[in-house]
């Protein structure tokens, strides 16, 4: 599932191959990718001229010239991918946005979880996402010693709460634990205040790290850039998939722990 990095390598391409051109059309044939409205209602971009390409958390937020907003979230498999017209539409081609002099984004989800759809109302609030907390790569040390304490869930259960820092998912929460030495499995609440300074430090280093390197992309091939290319962090990762195999600090095996329906990938030597 893409994550903070991965959705902001998208956003830093997007936005100079698209902003600045003008939609033609946009073509849903995958009713399930804009399902909270009636798909037609794409139609109210058409001739709109892209403005900004922005983010919040996992969310792509595309925002046009006539101050509405058009909102991707690509979930388990949704993936972006910019095309030439002409060239012959992937299996699972749910949507086509048309722009004049840039060619076509197509919106490509074999899972269909993700989804695209219009913002409630124009402006830069997005009503759909306002439950979110602030951006993870935003959020300051601060908000997270007030957050933590005032949650006794495991501390990974807490960092891929998009209520609480939105952008971490599965693996950055796991890199982001282990780069901090702490066990994503202890309660947040019973962490110390220098030890959550460690670990927003930790945040902002392995996100912006893994965007850096343009996102991770597991086995399964499915998170791809705008252009087809896998991301290079995966092979950087430090603990994620990596059960049994030697801790790349001090050797030992890393060690897969889980919780409820929840797991995580640790090195229970390093990390406290
Ligand atoms: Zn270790």
């Amino acid at each position: 599932m893409p994550e903070l990095p991965e959705v902001e390598t998208l956003r830093c391409d997007l936005r100079p191959r698209f902003v600045g051109h003008r939609l033609e059309r946009a073509e849903v044939t995958g009713p399930r990718t804009v399902r909270r409205h009636p798909p037609e209602l794409l139609a109210q971009l058409h001739g709109d001229v892209l403005a900004e390409v922005g983010r919040h958390g996992k969310y792509l937020l595309f925002q046009w010239a006539s101050g509405r907003a058009l909102v991707a979230h690509l979930r388990m498999s949704g993936q972006l991918l910019a095309s030439e017209p002409g060239t012959p539409l992937a299996r699972h081609t749910h949507a086509v946005l048309w722009f004049g002099g840039a060619g076509q984004l197509r919106f490509v989800d074999p899972r269909t979880f993700g989804e695209l759809f219009m913002a409630s109302s124009p402006g830069p609030q997005v009503a759909e996402i306002a439950h979110l907390g602030p951006d993870a790569l935003a959020a300051g040390a601060g908000y997270l010693v007030a957050e933590l304490a005032r949650r006794r869930a495991p501390l990974k259960s807490v960092l891929v709460d998009q209520r609480v820092l939105a952008g971490i998912g599965n693996i950055y929460a796991d890199e982001i634990c282990f780069d901090a030495r702490l066990r994503p499995d202890r309660p947040a609440a019973a962490l110390r205040p220098v030890h959550v300074q460690r670990l927003a430090a930790s945040v902002r280093r392995v996100l912006a790290a893994a965007v850096q390197a343009r996102g991770s992309t597991l086995a399964d091939g499915q998170y791809v850039d705008l252009n087809g290319q896998a991301g290079r962090y995966q092979g950087a990762h430090m603990v994620y998939g990596r059960a049994g195999q030697p801790c790349r600090r001090c050797g030992r095996e890393v060690a897969r722990l889980a919780w409820g329906a929840r797991q995580a990938y640790a090195c229970t030597h390093c990390q406290h």
